[in-house]
């Protein structure tokens, strides 16, 4: 029986969102605890410098923030399966991408429609930036289990936009093995229900930069006053109004978040024909969100005092451990050895 792996991570940019929880989180505490894999979560503090480099405060406060958002949600690495990865202690992973920039094509990474979005955000992007959708791909292999074997299996579960980059991570593991030989399990892609949930300002993305997020550590308070300035639908003035059920962000976070869905469906025809108030619909939406969050802020408080150095370092060593004999295959194929 072929290995299981699980890579991914998170940029070490600030609180974490429910953006984070429905697009990621939710499948990696579902894949820990099923108990298959190994877990390697990682903590992007060097992706983070792409678009943060002015900021290293934010990045070091950051890497604790997301760390405790990990734990809150139920990530356990103290499971022998999980790893809290933190991506500048892998010095293997820099001469990784180091040569994964050598058979990667400038006008592929271009075309890349993610970055593409991106780069329209950002005047001055670094020359890190543009080069990240390469640079991650030496995070996915760098604990790509080696010598491969038939049904091994690299999986990385992420939101939705998160997938051009990977369909990129499998053509350059072929295109690595083809060339040289055969070091890479192509990346099996994993995206949950909701692969992208859009901000309270009813924009595309919900996104710690575009300052529309309800963060996984708000309070009760701070959730109901985002909750109750929410965008609905512009149209639906009064209460009797017929109303748009499905680009309404209300709904779209009670579909995500409700656990009563036959509910939401009924207030969802109901809204349509008109009759239901924005701020009753609201109202369900704060409950709704609180109690989903309440446990994490209770989880949250017992990891209070954990040893986080001790956490981010064993699982580290771990992923370093595991890249080595992968960085040793990938030189001596490119004949980076002395003759
Ligand atoms: P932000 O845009 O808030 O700054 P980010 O996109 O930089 O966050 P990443 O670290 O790049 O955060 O994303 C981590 C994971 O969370 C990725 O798998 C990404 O697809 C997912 N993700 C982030 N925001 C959302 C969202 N609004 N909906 C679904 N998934 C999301
Ligand atoms: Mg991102």
């Amino acid at each position: 029986m072929g290995r299981k792996v699980v890579l991914t991570g998170m940029r070490t940019t600030g609180s974490l969102h429910l953006g984070h929880y429905v697009g990621a989180l939710k499948q990696w505490k579902q894949i820990q605890d099923a108990g298959e894999h190994e877990c390697y979560f990682l903590l992007a503090d060097v992706q983070a410098l792409t678009t943060h480099a002015d900021n290293p405060t934010l990045l070091s406060r950051s890497v604790i923030d997301v760390t405790k958002d990990w734990l809150a949600i139920g990530l356990d690495p103290t499971l022998p399966n999980v790893h809290f990865v933190l991506q500048s202690q892998v010095p293997e992973r820099y001469e990784l991408s180091a040569l994964f920039m050598m058979i990667a094509r400038y006008s592929e990474v271009i075309r890349n429609p993610t970055l593409k979005t991106e780069l329209k955000r950002q005047e001055n992007a670094s020359m890190g930036f543009i080069a990240y959708p390469v640079d991650q791909v030496a995070d996915i292999y760098m604990v790509n289990p080696y010598p491969i074997e038939e049904d091994d299996e690299v999986l990385v579960p992420v939101g939705e936009d998160q997938v051009p980059h990977l369909e990129y991570a499998r053509d350059l593991a072929e295109r690595f093995n083809n060339s040289y030989g055969p070091v890479f399990t192509p990346c099996q892609p994993l995206v949950g229900e909701v692969g992208r949930l859009v901000g309270i300002d009813g924009k595309a993305k919900m996104s710690k930069s575009m300052g529309n997020s309800i963060d996984l550590s708000d309070s009760a308070a701070v959730v109901k006053q985002k909750v109750m300035s929410m965008y609905t639908d512009p149209n639906h003035a009064r209460v009797d109004d017929p109303g748009d059920s499905e680009n309404n962000p209300v709904f779209m976070y009670l579909r995500a978040f409700d656990p009563n869905q036959e509910e939401v469906e009924e207030l969802a025809d109901h809204y349509r024909r008109g009759g239901v108030g924005d701020v009753a619909l609201k109202r369900r939406l704060v409950g709704v969100l609180n109690d989903f969050l309440e446990p994490i802020r209770q989880r949250r408080a017992e990891y209070e005092k954990a040893d986080l150095g001790s956490i981010i370092f064993d699982g580290s060593h771990a992923a370093r451990q595991a890249s080595i004999p992968v960085i040793e295959a990938v030189r001596q194929y490119m004949s980076l050895i002395i003759p």
